[in-house]
């Protein structure tokens, strides 16, 4: 049923207003209509070339580039192509019947969440109307006694249909750009759509002429600006390519990037169509986390960048080209994670990712060890994030040491098992965070024969847990959050016996020369006579969770204390034995007040108390004398501060005038 010519009709639509509906609905992403229209002329040329190669055409295909031709005055927008082109019957078929219905359905379906919608498949042609107040569409069909026709409507549901003198196959779409909508009639915005949405679409897309530089301005040549100049390297056999394709398709893809450390390649044709490259950028802190660099097409045409709804959290840090034309599109981010290809797809991704980690393990041994430090944030979120990744990483994961080393946790735990399990038969993993900081501890454990791990990244302290999950009957602990041997304790030990009075003297002398922010906990412990007479450790557990705490683990609770510190006083070292034979000396014991009689009445309980603290006071005084009065006490305990890196400003002036007197005196006397 052709249209005669100069004829009018209604489209065949449902609802009266669908255009002031697709106006408003589709308000944030009108910029999609050019995608649309550029998506369907290239459709229709893939079709002749179709026709042409199955024998069903055979005139000239001609030069069949899509082009986009813009004037900026009249404020028009042409979309041209020389495709398959749509006779009258077509053209009532497709745009005056179905593809209005469906709009028309898709909005009905949908209105409740229309603005979460994204892509708005379907909606196709019609979408011209977000931006144009009127569109004609001229279009000859590339069937022989094909007759040309004009199609145009201004918005309102009534159209207009009429031969036309067209005389070259295909279409041409029209747009009057509302004037609400100018910006969609300026260069650069067109330039700039064009390549977001069809940088890669397979049929060459021209818009205006190639510039160069001439007399002091732009001016244009007479060579094409195609859009599409890269090829979407993703399609093609991973067999015909080299690692240099790869780099270089990156670099098209992210000028100002620096290059990736590795690639994947996807593709799949069952039980989903995905074809894909993956690149794993450089991370070094959490501070060079970009996320949506990830593009996703469909069937070559650009969709959206942000695809955390259809890869796992930690796979939105790599960057590339996700391509598949079974992610469903239309529908709100909320129903896609409960998708099942979706599902499907993320797994895939998941699973060929970790493939082709554990292949470069295998394979590329070194280049993993060289690229290590750069990967490693990626694959400890992996871990954090991902259990199916995490059992998988298992394998590849790597760890270094503080030498500089790497291993797998397989090797490492085999290599440093015969050292480093203790009396319980447990394996003790030592760590440090910062080699500068921790060297006396990570020189201490040496010395014993153990290894220490490097943990400088922002994430070990979580992956430190994980590993102690992961890994059997295994313990971590950062080299200085104790005494070496009590980190990695063989044998029952002999604690030094120290009287309850003697304890206590031991806690207020070096308490009395302790910086006061901090709070200590005061041990004696038999550490060697070899060994230093003070150590300063931070206890692992609380450590740990202050660590996590600040990297946003919740706890705060541990992240607002202030920071505690244990003291361990070597009880076998002589400068300590010769400190505490002085105390004794020179401090008396507190005096002894006799307790209350049991009939005693308020007044005298009062008396009582009041006596006692005056005595436990003058006892306390006459330490802190001592203490005060004592450098080589001072000595040992700022030593001891030192190692730590925690002396500072006036103890550190007063640390070093007395170092230098202790010096002469014991040479010069
Ligand atoms: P969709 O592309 O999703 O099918 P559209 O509304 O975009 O929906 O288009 C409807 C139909 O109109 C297309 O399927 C196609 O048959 C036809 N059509 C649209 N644009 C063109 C074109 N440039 N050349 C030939 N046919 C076209």
């Amino acid at each position: 049923m052709a249209k005669k010519q100069g004829t009018t009709g209604r489209i065949g639509v449902t609802t009266e207003n669908i255009f002031p509906v697709i106006k408003k609905f589709l308000y944030s992403d009108h910029e999609i209509f050019l995608r649309e229209l550029v998506a369907n002329a290239v459709d229709a040329t893939q079709k002749m070339k179709a026709l042409a190669s199955s024998g069903d055409f055979k005139g000239e295909l001609g030069d069949l580039s899509v082009r986009i031709e813009l004037d900026e005055k009249k404020k028009t927008l042409k979309i041209i192509d020389r495709g398959i082109g749509m006779t009258g019957e077509e053209v009532d078929k497709y745009i005056n019947q179905i593809a209005f219905s469906s709009a028309g359905e898709f909005l009905e379906k949908y209105k409740d969440q229309i603005g979460n919608i994204i892509g708005h498949f379907g909606l196709g042609f019609y979408s011209a109307f977000m931006v144009a107040e009127k569109v004609t569409v001229e279009t000859l069909s590339w069937q022989d006694g094909a007759k040309a026709v004009k199609w145009s409507c201004d918005g309102s549901p009534e159209y207009e249909m009429s031969d036309c003198d067209k005389e070259d196959r295909g279409t041409v779409i029209t747009l009057y750009i509302d004037k609400e909508e100018e910006e969609f009639a300026k260069k650069e915005r067109i330039e700039s759509l064009l390549g977001k949405y069809c940088k890669f679409m397979p049929v060459p897309v021209v818009f205006g002429k190639e510039q160069e530089w001439k007399d002091g301005k732009y001016v244009d040549t007479d060579k094409d600006n195609v859009i599409n100049k890269v090829e979407p390297l993703w399609m093609k056999k991973p067999a015909d390519l080299k690692e240099e394709d790869y780099m270089n398709f990156y670099r098209a893809l992210y000028p100002m990037g620096e290059d990736p450390l590795f690639y994947i390649h996807l593709n799949v044709d069952y039980p989903f169509h995905l074809t894909g490259i993956l690149y794993f950028p450089k991370i070094k802190d959490r501070m060079d986390i970009t996320r949506n660099k990830i593009q996703l097409y469909c069937n070559q045409m650009f969709v959206t960048d942000s695809v955390d709804n259809i890869v796992p959290d930690f796979l939105t840090l790599l960057h590339g080209v996700i391509d598949s034309p079974d992610i469903p599109l239309n529908v709100s981010r909320s129903y896609l994670q409960s998708d099942a290809n979706v599902k499907k797809i993320s797994g895939y991704i998941t699973r060929k990712v970790a493939d082709r980690l554990e292949e470069i393990f295998k394979n590329e041994r070194k280049s993993l060890e060289e690229k290590w430090d750069n990967l490693k944030l990626f694959i400890e979120y992996g871990m954090l994030s991902d259990e199916k990744f995490c059992e998988r990483a298992m394998k590849f994961c790597l760890l270094k040491n503080t030498d500089g080393k790497y291993f797998s946790i397989d090797e490492y735990r085999k290599a440093v098992e015969t050292e480093q399990t203790d009396k319980d038969k447990k394996l003790v993993l030592l760590y440090a965070t910062d080699v500068e900081a921790q060297y006396p501890y990570i020189e201490s454990a040496r010395n014993k024969g153990y290894d220490v791990l490097l943990m400088d990244c922002q994430l070990d302290s979580h992956f430190v847990n994980l590993l102690e999950m992961k890994i059997e009957n295994t313990r971590c602990a950062r080299v200085d959050s104790d005494s070496i041997d009590n980190l990695i304790p063989k044998e029952e030990k002999i604690r030094p016996e120290l009287a309850d009075d003697r304890k206590k003297d031991l806690d207020l002398m070096f308490k009395a020369v302790l910086p006061s922010e901090n709070n200590y906990t005061v041990v004696a412990d038999n550490l060697g006579e070899n060994a230093a007479p003070i150590l300063i450790t931070q206890s692992e557990f609380m450590r740990r969770y202050r660590e996590m705490s600040s990297l946003g683990g919740g706890m705060n609770f541990y992240g607002e204390m202030p920071a505690s510190y244990t003291i361990t006083v070597n009880m076998q070292n002589p400068l300590v034995v010769k400190i505490m034979e002085a105390e004794a000396a020179a401090v008396k014991p507190e005096e002894p007040v006799a307790d209350a009689p049991a009939d005693a009445t308020e007044e005298q309980k009062k008396t009582v108390r009041e006596a006692k603290d005056a005595a436990a006071d003058e006892h306390k005084k006459e330490i802190e004398t001592f203490a005060q009065d004592n450098e080589i006490l001072k000595q040992i305990t700022d030593l001891a501060l030192l190692a730590n890196g925690m002396l500072k400003g006036k103890a550190l002036s007063e640390f070093i005038s007395r170092s230098g007197k202790v010096v002469a005196d014991a040479y010069l006397k």
